[in-house]
């Protein structure tokens, strides 16, 4: 097939639903072209009562955004530790060194590719031997996909540090029937375009505290005290979220189940079509385990392999990409510590995401299919 007449298949692109623009509309009708607004207020309780278990969502410019006041609420400050994932997004961990703190690098597990708990727990002593006590404790639902939340969580406990939930990717995704997004201290959402659900560019803090929630919001505006004038005790932020990308936000709540529907539908697919070749693995859910399947992954059985399916792919004008590649390799954590088994290095080596957009359609799912076969072949 030549790339001029075959259409370009995205890894994860925007879906609208189809309310977004009434909402956008509304605002520009009433003139709310804010920070703040009735569709700010109503994005924000629509994603408590999604979510449930009595949170309380503050909507932000960002998930990074809403990680970097995450971990301020949690007392992170100049000179602290913090043990983030290292397999994610870098920004899981960027928002630490904006902080002034230091990151500290978990490795994955097998059964999930999320933070090892053994890893967790063997750095949490190291550190406190070492004389400091690690300030806060980042796991991220990966792709979807809940980490162990028990098992980590646990370990949270027991030597009382709070956890950040990095939940950007699992909205829609429950562990034992609960929702991600739930689970943290703090957690955070995104709303980026490539996310299940998107305003363009936005994200949330969830907080179980109502007082979190009132303070995120007073940093995210500029840190303005009770005044008639501008008076300010504290450094602010701009970083609330806007009337106008609040209102897609609301479209998109409504089309978010059917999203997951899709999205796990691709898996499905991918699976089906793909899962008889012994060169290819998926990663299953445990038991217990529910993920909206934002992007499918596939494990392939060397990086030769996963490197000529990605480029084959390319060729056929589809996007594929390598799974993240882990923070403790990255150039600019080199002098991060971290605590490693091998696994995250491993997938990075082996895995690459396969395009899992909500608007794929089943003639772009057998001709991504097909490139992998002939590939293979
Ligand atoms: C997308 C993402 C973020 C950041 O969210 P933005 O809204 O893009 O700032 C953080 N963590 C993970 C794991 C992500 O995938």
């Amino acid at each position: 097939m030549n790339i001029i007449d075959s259409k370009k298949i995205w890894l994860s692109s925007p879906h609208m639903g189809g309310t977004e623009q009434k909402f956008v509309q509304e605002a520009f009708d009433t003139n709310w072209v804010a920070p703040l607004g009735p569709n700010v207020n109503g994005f924000e309780s629509d994603i408590q009562d999604y979510l449930g278990e009595n949170v309380f969502a503050a909507a932000l410019s960002s998930g990074t955004a809403s990680l970097h006041l995450g971990l301020k609420l949690l007392g992170v400050t100049v000179g602290d530790e913090v043990l983030c994932q290292s397999m994610t997004f870098a920004a899981s961990a960027n928002p630490i060194v904006y902080l002034g703190a230091k990151p500290i690098f978990i490795d994955s597990e097998r059964d999930t590719w999320n933070m090892c708990s053994d890893q967790l727990e063997l750095a949490i002593k190291d550190r406190i031997a070492k004389g400091k006590k690690p300030k806060a404790i980042i796991p991220v639902h990966l792709y979807g996909m809940p980490y162990n939340v028990e098992a980590i969580h646990q370990i949270a406990l027991k030597y009382k540090i709070p956890v950040l939930e990095d939940s950007a990717e699992a909205l829609g995704s429950t562990y034992q029937g609960v929702k991600c997004g739930t689970f943290g201290d703090i957690a955070i959402l995104s709303f980026n375009g490539n996310k299940i659900i998107t305003t363009s560019g936005g994200g949330s803090l969830v907080t179980k505290n109502k007082a979190h929630k009132e303070k995120a919001i007073f940093w995210a505006t500029q840190a303005r005290d009770n005044a008639p004038h501008y008076e300010h005790s504290e450094i602010g932020y701009n970083y609330r979220m806007s009337n106008i990308t609040a209102g897609i936000g609301r479209g998109q709540m409504e089309v978010l189940d059917a999203h997951v529907d899709n999205r796990r539908s691709n898996f499905e697919f991918y699976k089906k079509h793909l899962e008889e070749s012994s060169e290819i693995k998926f990663l299953e859910e445990p038991s217990g385990y529910y993920s909206n399947r934002w992007l499918t992954c596939i494990e392939t059985t060397s990086y030769q392999l996963r490197e000529s399916l990605r480029l084959s792919l390319a060729e056929e004008n589809i996007e594929s990409r390598p799974l993240w590649k882990p923070m403790h390799q990255q150039a600019v954590f080199a002098d991060c510590d971290a605590y490693l088994n091998g696994v995250s290095d491993d997938l990075f080596d082996r895995g690459l995401c396969l395009p899992s957009g909500s608007n794929l359609e089943e003639d772009d799912l057998y001709r991504i299919v097909s490139v992998i076969k002939n590939t293979l072949r």
